[in-house]
């Protein structure tokens, strides 16, 4: 069986500087059935988890740039439900209170074969599966989009979106205000498996402002956030103002 989250794959963070584990880890991860994306420094791996909404980041401590504590704790600010597991070969009880506090879930001891590995993050994610229930829903105006029921509703109507429709409005959601690059979409909805060119991503877009459009159209005074194009850089979905309404 496939890790998955609804409908999606889920995504692996690897935070690690070694070019043969790291390289090991991500080929392992995705061999597996797990989109990973592989990071050699914090500030990239950070970057990335800006950008996108890894479901888990296994960090090594001994970076380039920045201490794999600190990255700990900047992923466990910004993303309280990553399952984050610090992977390294500071093995004092020290160093694992240490990290474990830092925000870590779990902290792993190398060498680690592939096959433990897998193990231990099935393990976490049998008592803490990503996108189930826990996860609030997200509300914009009048739309709210459901993330473990994978529904979307626009002022109590169902919007019956397609599954990449639907995760690309929720890539834009999980960012409402913000501007998301065309790469960042394209790797979070598409996932490595991303093969098309961004005309995919043209389509799917067309298709969920269609949508939107269309479900407005029914009921004019609802509140439906905009996707705003930024040319050459991405899209932004509007926060939508309160007290316009009615
Ligand atoms: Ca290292």
């Amino acid at each position: 069986m496939r890790p998955h989250r609804g409908t999606d794959v889920l995504e692996v963070l690897v935070v690690e500087d070694d070019p043969t584990i790291g390289g090991h880890l991500h080929a392992g991860l995705r061999a597996h059935g797990y989109a990973a994306r592989w990071c050699r420094t914090g500030d990239s791996a950070l970057a990335h988890a800006r950008q996108s909404t890894p479901d888990i980041a296994l960090v090594d401590l001994g970076l380039p740039d920045t201490d794999g504590l600190d990255v700990t704790r900047a992923l466990r600010t910004d993303h309280p439900e990553l399952l984050i597991v610090i992977l390294t070969a500071r093995a004092d009880e020290i160093d694992i209170v240490v990290g474990l506090d830092a925000g870590a879930d779990d902290y792993l001891v190398k060498p680690i074969t592939l096959t433990v590995l897998l193990a231990r993050l099935r393990a976490h994610l049998r008592r803490q599966p990503p996108g189930a229930a826990g996860i609030a829903p997200i509300h914009l105006g009048d739309l709210v989009l459901d993330l473990s029921a994978r529904r979307c509703l626009l002022a109590g109507r169902e919007i019956d979106l397609r599954p990449k429709e639907f995760d690309l409005l929720t890539a834009l959601a999980r960012r409402a205000g913000t501007a998301v690059t065309r790469e960042a979409l394209m790797a979070e909805v598409w996932h490595e498996n991303w093969f098309g060119t961004v005309k995919t991503l043209n389509v799917t877009m067309a298709a969920l402002r269609r949508r939107l459009t269309e479900e407005s159209a029914g009921d004019p005074r609802a509140i439906v956030p905009e996707i705003t194009t930024l040319r050459g850089h991405g899209y932004r979905l509007e926060t939508p103002s309160l007290g316009t309404a009615g």
